[in-house]
């Protein structure tokens, strides 16, 4: 049993779907007080009712540098400081190299790399202010362990996560403040879904337990990274994929 997180205050970015109201969900369930970052006002406000009246949201580009400052002040300020930073959104679009023009790759990569810098930035204050903090990043097993075509620039924003997140443990521990990072196999979210029935299945086929993850699979592992008990692991990663890394070969699945 980890200790409690009840009245924690924790930022969620890209709480409004997928794996990030995930993570956003099991932290509410423990009593945390959550703000879910996002675009569209919308959705935001929908997983909000779902999870609570402790869940509220502010309205950011994670891109985008003022907007982000803005958002995690806002929270901070509403919730009584900052505790935890869930740096999650990010989004993947599927182009092979020759067919990507250098604005989708710019795109991707300043969605999914530049804003964990950019949420990391923002809670420095914070995390200075509180005497500890604790960073988490959602990565994927895309580009940081597997390749797949279309995703070159996706991968090459995960795995560039995994780059910053060793340094900035370093630079962090100054403010007695962790990072760590989930890296996700295939979770079942609206992202994934938007890749199509065909996709699902296959991938449903290739993972040794034989189904996709869920959110929460993805939210309890970053609920330890954020515990008192996890306090000592930092620059660290954990892939939570049902073993869909492990398998050598096609027929090594037909051997389970
Ligand atoms: P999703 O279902 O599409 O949800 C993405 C969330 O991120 C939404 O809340 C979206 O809200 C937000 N978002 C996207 N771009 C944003 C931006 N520029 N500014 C602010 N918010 C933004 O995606 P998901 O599948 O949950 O993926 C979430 C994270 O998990 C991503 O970092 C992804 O790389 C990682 N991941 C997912 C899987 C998987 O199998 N699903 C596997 C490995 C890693 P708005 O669009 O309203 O802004």
């Amino acid at each position: 049993m980890l200790t409690s997180i009840k009245h924690k205050s924790v930022i969620v970015t890209g709480g409004s779907k997928g794996i990030g109201r995930g993570i956003a969900k099991v932290f509410a369930a423990q009593g945390a007080k959550v703000t879910l970052i996002a675009r569209d006002e919308a959705a935001l406000k929908k997983a909000c009712s779902e999870m609570g009246d402790h869940v509220r949201y502010e309205i950011a580009d994670v891109g985008d540098w003022e907007q982000m400052k803005k958002a995690v002040d806002s929270a901070a300020n509403a919730q009584g400081g900052l505790d935890i930073m869930c740096a999650n959104a990010g989004y993947f679009p599927q182009t092979k190299i020759v067919d990507m023009d250098v604005e989708e790759w710019d795109s991707v990569i300043g969605t999914n790399l530049r804003s964990s810098f950019l949420a990391v930035k923002a809670s420095i204050p914070h995390f200075e202010k509180a005497g500890k903090g604790r960073v988490v990043l959602t990565s994927s097993i895309t580009g940081a362990v597997t390749g797949f075509p279309g995703w070159s620039h996706y991968g090459a924003s995960k795995a560039g996560q995994l780059g910053f997140l060793k340094t900035a443990a370093m630079e962090l521990s100054r403010y007695n403040t962790t990072i760590n990072a989930v890296i996700p196999g295939n979770i079942y979210t609206e992202g994934l879904q938007g890749l199509g029935q065909d996709y699902l299945d296959t991938m449903a086929a290739s993972i040794p337990l034989k189904r996709l993850g869920a959110v929460e699979d993805i939210g309890n592992a970053a609920l330890f990274f954020a515990s008192d008990e996890a306090g000592y692991i930092t620059g660290q990663q954990v892939i939570v994929d049902g073993g869909q890394i492990l398998p050598e070969s096609l027929e090594a699945m037909d051997e389970i």
